[in-house]
């Protein structure tokens, strides 16, 4: 079957080339308002809540290493299976988990956020930075030390105190608070939490006293 467009155009818009001037009409008005396009890179954007960036390994102020305690639970539950963990432990009784590789392959990376999501104590996280693309694969392989390097850099430009790095965001969620990992339970004002959704600077930022 044939379908044919019939433009629906009376006897003035005919004479007049009503489209036309619709059209003049629009051009006339984008004219005198506000671009919405944006110069970048001179003009970067807003990082929106919950955004979900370069990964870093959040280093441990106290020990100079990373926080991870080798539980596997990040590399369980990512779907693309871009993590790899090797880690040991001493058979000294206390002795804490050594992580000795911790590898993230940030080109198969879907960056659903769910290694952040589950690690219990805050050791992987998504940081806000973007801007990171490279010509070769082996740059985008991350290993545990230019994870780090990664925490390192997005930790000095960031303008607060950042051994305790939490993005609420990115939290178990449709959990009582009592049921989350400790380092998780963090009281989140309900002004800054649209469905729970608070983004790591803006927290931070409002840390109360003990946790600052
Ligand atoms: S963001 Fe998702 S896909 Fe990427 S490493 Fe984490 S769990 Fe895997
Ligand atoms: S979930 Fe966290 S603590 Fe567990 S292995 Fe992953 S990064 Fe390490």
């Amino acid at each position: 079957m044939q379908i044919r467009y019939k433009p629906r155009r009376g006897l003035l818009g005919t004479i007049f080339q009503i489209e036309i001037l619709q059209g003049m009409g629009l051009t006339l008005k984008r004219l005198f308002s506000r671009p919405i396009t944006r110069q970048y890179p001179d003009e970067k954007p807003r990082i929106r809540p919950g955004f979900r960036g370069q990964h870093a390994l959040v280093r441990d102020p106290a020990t100079g290493d990373c926080k991870c305690v080798g539980c596997m639970r990040c590399a369980m539950v990512c779907p693309s299976r871009c993590i790899r963990i090797r880690s040991h432990k001493d058979k000294e009784p206390g002795s804490r988990r050594m992580i000795d590789c911790y590898r993230i392959e940030a080109l198969r990376c879907v960056y659903c956020g769910f290694c952040e999501e589950v690690c219990p104590v805050n050791a992987i996280v998504l940081t806000e930075v973007f801007e990171y693309s490279s010509y070769d694969r082996p740059s985008l392989y991350f290993t545990k030390e230019q994870l780090l390097a990664n925490w390192d850099r997005f930790a000095a430009q960031l303008d607060m105190p950042v051994d305790v790095y939490v993005n609420p965001f990115w939290r178990p969620r449709g959990l009582a608070e009592r049921d989350l990992p400790a380092p998780k339970r963090l009281p989140v004002p309900p002004e800054w939490s649209g469905e729970q959704q608070v983004v790591g600077r803006q927290w931070q930022r409002h840390l109360p006293p003990e946790h600052a």
